[in-house]
């Protein structure tokens, strides 16, 4: 699937077009977020700022599951990111 530019921080809410608010997304995820930058917790229903590629380790926030097919947050803030609600 091709990738698209994500703005970390939407341009509709003042985010900039430097590459330190951009970050590689595929499609169906870059158009899910759309101008969010906090989700809630589906285990708590805290609302959260989502996972920042740019300064967050993926690998330290999320685990794939189910051979591959999707992935687990691993913390509250990855919970909102990966499974909004
Ligand atoms: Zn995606």
């Amino acid at each position: 699937m091709p990738l698209v530019m994500d703005h970390i921080s939407p341009r509709r809410v003042g985010g900039s077009d430097e590459s330190d608010n951009l970050a590689a997304c595929c499609y169906r995820c870059n158009e899910f977020k759309g101008a969010r930058t906090q989700a809630n917790d589906p285990a708590t229903g805290e609302f959260l700022p989502l996972f920042n590629p740019r300064i967050q380790v993926w690998r330290e926030h999320f685990c794939w599951a189910n051979s591959g097919t999707h992935v687990v947050g691993l913390t509250p803030t990855d919970r909102a990111t990966s499974d909004p609600n």
